[in-house]
């Protein structure tokens, strides 16, 4: 049998919400559950916050970096969130796709429908909404990381970030984050157990059938 026939690709899973709702620490809850998950690193134009590691959370670019990489096509998206700009890097996902591994993306609404357009039938989308809007800046203000004028701006465009919500697969409320995290991890095994992702099934089954004992 074709080999390629065996490896499914690899999930292109993202992760959307307004700013602050939980989409890193729920990313990182389920990397360290299962570490065959690896993260999307973006590029972008955002100064580095404290604590931030560069070409870890970030490939932090200059303006004329980030034109390169738009004009040399090394983009799968790209878009202009809270004034930066932000971007997928194309070659890592070509890869994850056909190493059979699965990617996490932290995105926003519109770098997500430009990966539809591209990646359709490899990708999951799940939004994360938090349980109030209050909730949602008291986690702004604790992370500790945005000036107030930032944080002011993050949730100025909540509500526009919210209004995606519907474009999602899956939308969840991240109340309790250990929560949360198990269902993203829910989502993710029963994504990976759909039929058309377990090729080598047409395998399985015909010998299942053909020696039953
Ligand atoms: P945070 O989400 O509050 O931690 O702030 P960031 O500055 O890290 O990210 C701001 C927004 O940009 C978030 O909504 C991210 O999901 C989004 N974002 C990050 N990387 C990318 C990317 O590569 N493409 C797109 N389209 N959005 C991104
Ligand atoms: P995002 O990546 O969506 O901007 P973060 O993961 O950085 O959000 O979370 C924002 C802040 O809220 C962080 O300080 C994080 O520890 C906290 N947080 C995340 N989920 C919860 C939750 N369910 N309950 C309380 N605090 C949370």
């Amino acid at each position: 049998m074709d080999s390629s026939l065996r490896t499914r690709r690899g999930l292109l899973i993202v992760l959307s919400s307004p700013s602050g709702a939980g989409k890193s620490t729920i990313s990182r809850m389920l990397m360290e559950e299962d570490p065959t998950i690896t993260m999307s690193i973006s590029a972008t134009t955002r100064p580095m916050r404290e604590g931030e590691v560069a070409d870890v959370d970030y490939h932090f670019v200059d303006e004329a970096e980030f034109e390169h990489l738009i004009e040399a096509d090394e983009l799968a998206e790209w878009a202009y969130v809270f004034g930066h700009r932000y971007g997928s890097p194309k070659e890592p996902i070509k890869e994850a796709l056909k190493a059979g591994r699965d990617t996490l993306f932290d995105i926003d609404w519109q770098g997500t429908q430009q990966l539809e357009y591209a990646f359709r039938t490899d990708l999951v989308k799940i939004f994360i909404l938090p349980p109030s809007m209050t909730e949602l800046e008291r986690r702004l203000t604790d992370r500790g990381t945005d000036e107030p004028e930032v944080i002011d701006f993050r949730m100025r465009r909540a509500a526009a970030e919210i209004g995606h919500w519907a474009e999602y697969d899956y939308v969840l409320i991240n109340e309790d984050v250990e929560r949360c995290a198990a269902k993203v991890k829910a989502i993710v095994e029963a994504e990976r157990l759909r039929r058309e992702r377990q090729p080598y099934l047409l395998n399985f089954v015909r010998h299942l059938v053909e020696k039953p004992n």
